[in-house]
C-alpha cells in the first residue's frame, strides 16, 4: 500500500499573455497522481490509510458537502485499499445523486446524510459516540481530510527538482496543503496560498497551527493571497469560467472552478499587475479536483467547456 513514491511532472506554461512580462510559469500536475484518488486529496490521505491499517481499521468515515473532493477520494482509497467507507454528508439527499456521489456510492460509500445544525457539531465527543453506536468501530478522517498526517503527505508534493523555482502557488481550502508544503521547503523559496473561500486570512492562524503541531516552527517564507475567492467556496463569476474555458482550449489542460480556476486566474492576475520580478520562476500545483466539473455544469448549465 502506497509503496511508491509517487512524483507528478512539471510542464511550463507557454503564454505570450505572461512571457510579456517576463516570467516563467510552470505547473506541476498533481492531478495525475492517482487515476482516481486525484491530487492532494491522495497525499493528504496517504498516511492516514497507512495509519488506519496499522491500527487494525477496516472502516473510515468522514465527513463533506455534496460535491466534496475529499468524499469522492475516500470513497476510491476505501475501494482500492479494502476499507469500508462511510460519509456523513452535509444536508439533505436529493435524488438522483449528484454524480460526486453517484460515484461514492457506487464505490461502495454508506452514505448518510445529517442537517446542517448537526453537521457543525459534528467533531463533538457525543456526536462521534453516537456514530459509533450506529456504525461500529471507525478511523475518522476529518473534514477535508485536514490532520497532522495530511500535512505529512503533503511535504511529499514538492521534489528537489524544484529547487530552480522563486515562487510555489498553492489554492487553499483547510490550508493542510499549504501547510506541507511550507515545511517542505524549510524556509526556502516564497510559497504563496490562495483561499477559495471569503475573508481567507483567517487561514493564516491555522496554517501557522498546522506548522507548529507538525514541525514545531513557524516561516515566514509565505503569505496568503486572499483576494481570488469570487464570491466564496464555490462561487463563481463569468470572468472565472471563461478564463478555465481559455486555459482549456490553449493548454489542453483543465482546472476547476472551485480550487484551480480560481489559483490560476490570481496568478495570471499577479502577474498582470507586475508582482513578480521579470526573470523570476512561478510554480503552481494544480491540485487536482476534476471529479467536481460533471457535478458543477450539472448545477449550472454546462459552462465549462
Ligand atoms: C481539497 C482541495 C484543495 C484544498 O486543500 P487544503 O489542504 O484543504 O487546503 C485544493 N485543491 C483541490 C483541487 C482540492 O480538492
Amino acid at each position: 500500500m502506497f509503496e511508491e513514491m509517487i512524483k507528478t511532472p512539471i510542464i511550463r506554461i507557454k503564454d505570450e499573455i505572461i512571457e510579456r512580462y517576463g516570467v516563467d510559469l510552470y505547473l506541476k500536475r498533481e492531478d495525475l497522481t492517482d487515476p482516481w484518488i486525484s491530487g492532494n486529496k491522495y497525499r493528504k490521505l496517504k498516511y492516514n490509510l497507512i495509519d488506519a491499517r496499522e491500527k487494525g481499521f477496516h472502516t473510515l468515515l468522514t465527513f463533506g458537502g455534496a460535491y466534496s473532493n475529499h468524499i469522492h477520494a475516500v470513497a476510491y482509497a476505501g475501494k482500492k485499499y479494502s476499507f469500508k467507507s462511510i460519509g456523513i454528508i452535509r444536508g439533505e439527499e436529493n435524488l438522483p445523486l449528484n454524480p460526486t456521489l453517484e460515484e461514492a456510492s457506487v464505490n461502495g460509500m454508506n452514505l448518510h446524510y445529517i442537517s446542517r445544525s448537526d453537521y457543525r457539531n459534528k467533531t463533538g465527543p457525543e456526536f462521534i459516540e453516537n456514530l459509533k453506536k450506529q456504525f461500529g468501530e471507525f478511523y475518522l478522517l476529518p473534514e477535508g481530510g485536514a490532520n497532522m498526517l495530511a500535512v505529512q503527505g503533503c511535504t511529499e508534493i514538492l521534489t528537489p527538482d524544484e529547487k530552480i523555482f522563486n515562487h510555489i502557488c498553492c489554492a487553499c481550502g483547510t490550508g493542510a496543503t499549504l501547510a506541507g508544503i511550507i515545511s517542505s521547503l524549510k524556509g526556502d523559496k516564497k510559497v504563496w496560498g490562495f483561499p477559495v473561500v471569503k475573508n481567507g486570512a483567517f487561514l493564516k492562524d491555522d496554517i501557522t497551527k498546522l506548522l507548529m503541531d507538525f514541525g514545531h516552527i513557524i516561516y515566514d517564507n509565505w503569505g496568503l493571497i486572499t483576494d481570488y475567492h469570487f464570491g466564496g467556496y464555490a462561487k463563481y463569476d463569468y470572468n472565472l469560467i471563461s478564463f478555465i474555458n481559455r486555459f482549456k482550449k490553449k493548454h489542453a489542460i483543465q482546472l476547476d472552478p472551485i480550487y484551480t480556476g480560481k489559483l490560476l486566474f490570481g496568478i495570471y492576475d499577479q502577474i498582470k499587475a507586475g508582482l513578480y520580478e521579470p526573470g523570476e520562476k512561478i510554480l503552481a500545483i494544480h491540485t487536482g479536483g476534476l471529479q467536481g466539473i460533471h457535478g458543477f455544469n450539472k448545477q449550472f448549465g454546462n459552462l465549462l467547456a
